[in-house]
């Protein structure tokens, strides 16, 4: 329990304070240094205090694009004025409000849509008084979602039928038929790694959920979270009643506070119907859920540095193999599926497999979540059709371009995936896709027809994550992605050398190229060093990392171009 206790002391103190970590130290019996090895590793716990009023600007994404450097300079001015006993500005990673960018942490509460002025006064008022500002709260209005069966009445009918003699065998066809696959960004078949799991020796096993959501621009499973947490809820305890697990946990990340709120609530709403407990649905069998919440870190959405975080240590990925799917938390298998993949489950197996894989379109199965952010007018999180074109999500869904501008680039997931031109070359397209599917008269693909589906991303060479930020010609594109470098330089866990120094040397690049004295001879740095990366880190963060500045230099040379330094 170290990890939640030091939550639970910086929540009460205000920070870590050395006689709490002492008595924390005796009380279960782990040794200071311990305590201290987690305490060092995750940002959002403070050894020391800190001033009346700890600001955080996100940078990232949808932030950089809607001025978040310009806010961050703006209160820095502030801190200025105001002395840093009294407030200090920093940077925060993505907080996961980008439908309402540019967001900022005022003493570790979440706030967005807020003038310059309006913070201004807000932290002012902070300084002096530390219940201020109140907690601000998100949209509560009823979604009405497809993949919702009981339109926001949870009624765990899927898990009660499973639960009550239902057949395992026959559940696992109808997932199998709807063809679902992993909705935290890896596009892994969901019931090849639920069979793998349930076959994997071992009387006891895990279920857990990752609600940890820090890829620059995702914001869909915080909706899930707040609108429909019994789907989560039931997910998790179909998943345990299909793999023979008796405990799942529900991972969140702290920024998340409503969210994790509402999934707990959702969580004791669920025992008091007898979904969870010691006798589920009168069976016999017990159940229990548990909800974790993260210390925070990007890297803790990869699955093997979350299972350290809950294991109460440094969250740095493990080396695989093995699998989680085999030896996961406690070293017991462990099934491990992000919040949508999980919250489908319940209306699969209400309305069968067919109800789901057949409401794609365009060579897509099924139906998704996806978060669109930056340069358009309704930023949002929208459940279409796998297969869905881009057009018809940034114009039927998200209201058009921002300002009417013109579409520069996209990320498709996140900064991973890197940079997408609004009309991708042929040559930058898979040879047998583009047979398939030949171009316009000018040799290339309009990036807004294609479907939202991962063959075509896979085909263009990206990838198709949840989160979908829109950059406008208004944008500059080097400012961009350097500010997608220094998120990951920032959210490198270090653990091994050539994405820990690496990343770093990948913001020192883009840097220079920014100040103009970059030599072109320096771009075959920038692939051999990506090269590298991509061979020999161990986990994605390092092999991704990349991705902004080689997209760059493939895709936009008229954005690098005018920045190279002029042969001597
Ligand atoms: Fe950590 Fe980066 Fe290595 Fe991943 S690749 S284990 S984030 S240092």
């Amino acid at each position: 329990m170290i990890v939640q206790r030091l939550h639970e002391i910086q929540e009460r103190c205000g920070y870590l304070p050395e006689a709490e970590m002492r008595a924390l130290s005796a009380e279960i019996g782990e040794p200071l240094h311990r305590l201290h090895e987690v305490a060092s590793f995750f940002p959002h716990y403070r050894l020391a205090p800190g001033p009346a009023a700890r600001v955080l600007v996100c940078r990232d994404m949808a932030c950089h694009l809607r001025g978040a450097a310009e806010l961050e300079t703006d209160l820095k001015g502030l801190a200025n004025e105001l002395g840093e006993a009294k407030l200090t500005v920093g940077k925060a990673s993505c907080l996961g409000r980008c439908d309402h960018a540019p967001s900022v942490v005022i003493n570790d509460k979440v706030y967005w849509d807020k003038s310059a002025s309006e913070l201004r006064e807000m932290i002012r008022l902070a300084v002096v008084d530390p219940t201020q500002p109140p907690m601000q709260h998100a949209s509560r209005v009823k979604p009405g979602w497809k993949i919702d069966p009981y339109d926001g009445e949870p009624r765990y009918e899927a898990a009660r039928k499973l639960a009550q003699g239902g057949d395992v065998d026959a559940a696992l066809e109808q997932m199998e038929t709807s063809k679902l696959f992993g909705m935290g960004g890896a596009a892994f078949a969901t019931t090849h790694k639920w069979k793998s799991v349930r076959k994997a020796p071992g009387a006891i096993k895990y279920v857990v959920c990752n609600g940890d959501e820090s890829e620059p621009g995702t914001f869909k499973d915080r909706d899930l979270m707040r609108l429909a947490p019994h789907l989560v809820v039931e997910g998790v305890i179909i998943g345990a009643l299909v793999i023979g697990a008796r405990r799942g946990t529900i991972y969140i990340r702290h920024e998340y506070e409503e969210e994790i709120a509402a999934v707990k609530a959702a969580v004791e709403a669920a025992r008091a119907m007898g979904a969870l407990g010691p006798d589920i649905f009168g069976t016999g069998r017990a159940m229990e859920i548990d909800v974790f919440v993260s210390p925070g870190g990007y890297i803790c959405g990869e699955e093997s540095a979350l299972l350290e975080a809950m294991e109460d240590r440094r969250a740095e990925p493990r080396n695989k193999p093995p699998f989680p799917m085999y030896t996961g938390l406690y070293g017991k298998p462990t099934l491990i599926n992000n919040v949508e993949t999980l919250s489908w489950v319940p209306s699969i197996l209400l309305n069968g497999g067919a109800w789901y894989r057949d409401q794609g379109i365009g060579g897509g199965t099924g139906l998704r979540f996806f978060s669109i952010a930056g340069d358009v007018e309704r930023p949002g999180v929208y459940e279409i059709p796998t297969g869905t074109t881009l057009r018809r999500l940034v114009f039927d869904h998200a209201g058009g371009m921002r300002g009417g501008q013109a579409l520069r680039a996209v990320a498709f997931s996140g900064p991973s995936g890197g940079l997408t031109p609004a009309r991708v070359k042929v040559e930058n397209v898979g040879r047998r896709w583009s047979k398939d599917h030949p171009p316009g008269d000018d040799g290339t693909y309009d990036v807004l027809d294609l479907p939202l589906e991962p063959e075509s991303f896979r085909a263009i060479g990206t990838m198709l994550g949840a989160a979908i930020t829109i950059i406008g010609a208004e944008a500059n594109l080097l400012d961009f992605a350097l500010s997608c470098l220094r998120f990951y330089r920032d959210e490198s866990c270090g653990k091994c050398v050539p994405c820990r120094v690496g990343s770093q040397k990948l913001v020192d690049l883009a840097e220079s190229l920014a100040r103009g004295n970059f030599p072109r001879s320096g771009l075959g740095l920038v692939d051999e060093l990506s090269r590298a990366m991509v061979l020999t880190s161990i986990c994605g963060l390092g092999m991704v990392a990349p991705s902004p500045l080689t997209s760059l230099i493939k895709h936009f040379p008229e954005a690098v171009e005018p920045y190279l330094a002029p042969a001597r």
